[in-house]
């Protein structure tokens, strides 16, 4: 006689069942191997390979777009030195406080612009934790140290950031 709760563990294996919008559930998604990095790599990806792991309060809010939009629509990852220290005066790493969102294929599909509003407002408007430090979109960006007005962002198709949304988060302690 197998317990229930093993049965439910059984089904979700074989059906590869992924629910990451429950609290517990894994945020990466079934079949997920972590590689390690390759450091100066020319491949992006492989430079900076996924990561599914966030601080808390980010994750509560991870869990809250799957729940809305589901893991057809979005697929939500960061990665190792997400953003890049080099980029805009980044000086330490934000890994577990940015994530970028993409079509629920997975990492590097374009999200759909209409799904990626939704997702946008989705966190623009959360009225909780965590706070939005910097948020790009649609080759602009709103940063709180520029009271969040619009700008233009990005020099080329990557950082135009027009296949996905990515946001950096604050810490939880952070006091507006
Ligand atoms: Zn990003």
């Amino acid at each position: 006689m197998i317990p229930l709760v093993a049965w439910g563990t059984i089904a979700r294996r074989m059906t590869r069942i992924w629910t990451p919008g429950l609290d517990g559930e894994p945020l990466a998604p079934p079949g997920f191997v972590r590689q390690r990095r390759i450091v100066g790599h020319p491949n992006y990806v492989l430079d900076h390979p996924t990561r599914y792991r966030w601080n808390k309060h980010v994750v509560a809010l991870i869990r809250k777009l799957y729940r809305i939009l589901g893991t057809k629509l979005i697929h939500v990852c960061t990665y190792v030195e997400h953003p890049p220290m080099d980029q805009l005066a980044v000086p330490r790493r934000l890994d577990r406080l940015s994530l970028d969102l993409w079509d629920g294929q997975g990492r590097g599909f374009p999200i759909d612009p209409d799904v990626g509003w939704r997702a946008y407002n989705i966190m623009w408007d959360d009225p909780g934790q965590p706070f939005i430090d910097w948020i790009i979109w649609q080759a602009q960006i709103r940063q709180r140290a520029n009271g969040f007005a619009w700008e233009p962002f990005g020099t080329d198709p990557i950082s135009w950031h027009y296949d996905h949304v990515h946001v950096t988060f604050h810490e939880r302690s952070f006091r507006l």
